[in-house]
């Protein structure tokens, strides 16, 4: 490769998102700078800025195929830690209409890796590339502007450590990868900007996990279980996963504010009303946690993408873009995705950084409206859920859906297109290939009666 034109870029966030633009933004900048408010640790300990690495992560094969071809020997590694490749058809069971889909080797290949590890591991390859520098402990206060504020030129910082000392820090290129609560939308007002547009649809979701040791006379054959709630019917879900350690964690969800109890009794009933496997499994084994919430899980889509005046050499990813409902696993693959279109567009700007931020963002919906869609419109199922389709996908999965999952029992080529779909291999188009269409049709019109009375 030859010595990138470009001087600094910094990264805001040091979490998958900003961990995997860096590794990106290492091929066109002689310097890469990640702030992050936490110090990192040098193993898996679960730090203050990431709560949700205590609950089930999936790693879709989409994100799974783009974090381990960022890395080279990344792939190899996890296998030696116990995190190898599982077949989405044999080793992870999917309940759906009432039923388990039939076990079916299928091309698609993921890890069951804890969240807290995968981010653990790839920071320790981030860490191997000398041109990216951490500064630990630091807060984002805002970002800096040229003097017609027609191009962010750095940000300014806190130092957390040496009493607070503000500093402003100069780069060619900046990348917000602070989440969810980004201030993104405030610091663009302080620079004389509107606030981006936002799309809410929230189901009011809620979370609640444990940690178990599991006896080996109680291992499973599966290396996942997901049992998603079935709207309109069944507010009650959950997961569970053997995890890189041989340990279990088991996240049990609920929606339409149907949210899982934090006490033993609640869990242990919840965990039944879900799926009696996930309550049987739980009485083999031996709980390693406490019982931990996570609530605040709606759909939230900041519209950077619309937005007719934005400064140049500023851009948002990751969740601080789109954030799901975690359901269906998909926010570290569609941040994968996002840094991998960042990539695309720097290099075809051959060192030309005006419009790179403002042409990536244009194209990240394509990218993530498979996941939008998946959650946002299984979402709207639900007649308590908050907020209205944004979308033409989203307006017609409520219907589509309901078709899709009466069909997969017993039509294995619509479980292999939703799995494809949802793992952001296939867009959702997919499902209207005549051939999986006419059969989406057919199984859904044949199972109707059958698949009501059983979720009910
Ligand atoms: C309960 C739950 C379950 C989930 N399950 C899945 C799943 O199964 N599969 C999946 O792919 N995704 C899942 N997700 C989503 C996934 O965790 C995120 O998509 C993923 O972590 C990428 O997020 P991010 O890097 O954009 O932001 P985050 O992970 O939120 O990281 C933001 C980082 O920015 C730092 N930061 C924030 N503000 C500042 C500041 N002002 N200054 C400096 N640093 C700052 C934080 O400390 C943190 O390190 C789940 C999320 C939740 C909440």
């Amino acid at each position: 490769m030859t010595t990138p034109i470009n001087q600094h870029a910094i990264v805001l966030g040091g979490s998958m998102a900003g961990l995997l633009t860096a590794r990106i933004l290492a091929d066109h900048f002689q310097q890469v700078t990640i702030i992050e408010r936490d110090q990192l640790p040098t193993d898996n300990t679960i730090r203050k800025g990431v709560p949700q690495a205590k609950h089930l992560h999936i790693l879709l094969a989409k994100g799974d195929e783009i974090i381990t071809g960022l890395f080279p020997g990344l792939g190899e590694e996890l296998d030696e830690i116990g995190a190898n490749l599982v077949n989405l058809g044999v080793d992870v069971k999917f309940h759906v209409c009432g039923e388990w889909l039939k076990e079916q080797e299928i091309d698609l290949y993921t890890r069951t890796i804890s969240r807290a590890e995968l981010e653990a591991r790839v920071r320790g390859r981030v860490k191997e590339i000398s041109k990216i520098n951490f500064r630990e402990q630091t807060d984002v206060l805002g970002l800096i502007g040229n003097p017609d504020g027609s191009a962010v030129t750095g940000v300014a910082i806190r130092n957390r450590r040496d009493s607070g000392i503000r500093e402003t820090l100069s780069a060619d290129f900046v990348v917000d990868a602070t989440g969810r609560r980004s201030k993104a939308p405030k610091w663009l007002t302080e620079l004389g900007y509107q606030e981006p547009e936002e799309t809410i649809i929230n189901a009011t979701v809620g979370y609640a996990t444990r940690h178990y040791h599991v006896p080996v006379d109680a291992l499973p054959t599966w290396r996942m279980v997901a049992v998603p709630p079935e709207p309109p019917f069944k507010s009650r879900g959950g997961g569970m996963m053997i995890q890189e350690d041989g340990s279990m964690v088991v996240t049990l969800l609920g929606t339409a504010g149907d949210l899982p109890p934090l006490d033993e009794a609640g869990f242990s009933k919840f965990a039944q009303d879900a799926q009696p496997e996930i309550a049987a499994m739980i009485g083999r084994c031996q709980p390693k946690s406490p019982i931990i919430g996570y609530r605040k899980l709606e759909n939230q889509w900041r519209h950077y993408e619309k937005m007719a005046q934005f400064p140049e050499r500023f851009m948002v990813i990751g969740d601080a873009f789109c954030a799901f409902n975690p359901i269906y696993g998909q926010g570290m693959t569609a941040a994968a995705l996002e840094a991998d279109c960042l990539g695309v567009h720097l290099s075809l700007a051959n060192g030309n950084l005006d419009g790179v931020a403002r042409h990536t963002m244009r194209a990240i919906p394509s990218l993530i409206e498979g996941a939008w869609t998946l959650a946002a419109g299984e979402d709207l199922r639900w007649e308590t859920t908050t907020g209205k389709a944004n979308t033409f996908a989203v307006r017609i999965t409520p219907w589509l859906s309901e078709k899709i999952q009466k069909a997969m029992p017993s039509c294995p080529s619509v479980a292999i297109a939703f799995a494809e779909v949802q793992n952001l291999i296939k867009p959702p188009t997919r499902f209207f290939r005549p051939d999986t269409f006419a059969q989406i049709l057919w199984h859904s019109w044949r199972n109707k009666g059958q698949n009501r009375a059983t979720a009910l």
